[in-house]
């Protein structure tokens, strides 16, 4: 076990790749997590300047013992540069249990469900793609936003998915073929819609995840709708994650 991470709450996992996918973005790849639903998430742990420094990371996939996380190396992050680092055969401490209600498992029946992703905010949906859940919506839309182009990763996954649509933005570069700005500004201006070809009606349900101003600022545009936030009280159409 990593010094200073206590037994009682995490396990060590150890580093079978480390995928740059793009400048400050990597796949991690870990043998020894535990068991998870695709929406769940874990802390990952190491050693920083004699410190133990955890942070939250959702499963982008793996299984059985497997671990794959979508991570950004934040400038100045603790914990996300010292990740990104990580070799094959190193060890990182994983919490032992995974997490979290955003899962299929916790959102209503509805003909289409809407997946709002920022950045590394994607890596649920990724998890999800094949879980057996998403049989029970007819449509699923995916909006994926990132600053820069090269950062829209696992496209071609994403599309051999026959049920989903999707919709990738660029906020900081022209792009070929991919619709610029953001997402909420996108969404007010009835381009997302558009794009994906069908209005987003107070029936659906919609999942977001990443940068906590999209979360705010898209539940504010689905509030004028008649979409209210899901939860275990009160049945609404709105489920979250913010990163940070
Ligand atoms: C439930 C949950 C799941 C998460 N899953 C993921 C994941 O799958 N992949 C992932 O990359 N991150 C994920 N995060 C964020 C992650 O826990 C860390 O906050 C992030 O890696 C930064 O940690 P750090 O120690 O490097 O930065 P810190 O030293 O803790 O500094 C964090 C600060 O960096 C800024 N920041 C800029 N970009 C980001 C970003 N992408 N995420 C967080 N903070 C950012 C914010 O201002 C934040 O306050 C998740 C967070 C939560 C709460």
């Amino acid at each position: 076990m990593l010094e200073g991470f206590p037994e009682r709450r995490f396990q060590t996992a150890r580093v079978t790749a480390n995928n740059a996918l793009a400048t400050c973005l990597f796949e991690l790849v870990v043998e020894g997590a535990p068991a998870f639903v695709p929406g769940q998430f874990v802390k990952l742990g190491l050693q920083v300047g004699g410190e133990p420094v955890s942070r939250a990371y959702s499963f982008s996939g793996g299984g059985g013992g497997e671990g794959r996380f979508l991570i950004e190396s934040v400038i100045e992050g603790t914990l996300s540069p010292r990740l990104a680092e990580l070799k094959p055969g190193d060890e990182v401490a994983v919490s032992n249990k995974a997490v979290g209600r955003f899962t299929l498992q916790h959102v209503p029946d509805a003909p289409v469900l809407w997946w709002f992703a920022t950045g590394t905010g994607l890596g649920p949906f990724l998890a999800m793609l094949h879980d057996p859940a998403l049989e029970r919506f007819e449509r699923v839309v995916l909006v994926h936003g990132c600053r820069l182009a090269d950062c829209l990763c696992f496209v071609e996954q994403i599309k051999a998915v026959p049920r989903i649509t999707y919709v990738p933005l660029v906020s900081r570069e022209e792009a070929p073929g991919i619709t610029r700005g953001r997402c909420t500004e996108l969404m007010a201006a009835g381009v997302l819609e558009e794009q994906a070809g069908i209005p987003l009606t107070a029936d659906h349900q919609v999942m977001l995840c990443g940068n906590p101003q999209m979360i705010t600022d898209m539940r504010a545009l689905l509030d004028q709708r008649g979409l209210r936030l899901h939860t275990p009280r009160a049945a609404g159409q709105i489920h979250m994650e913010k990163y940070w």
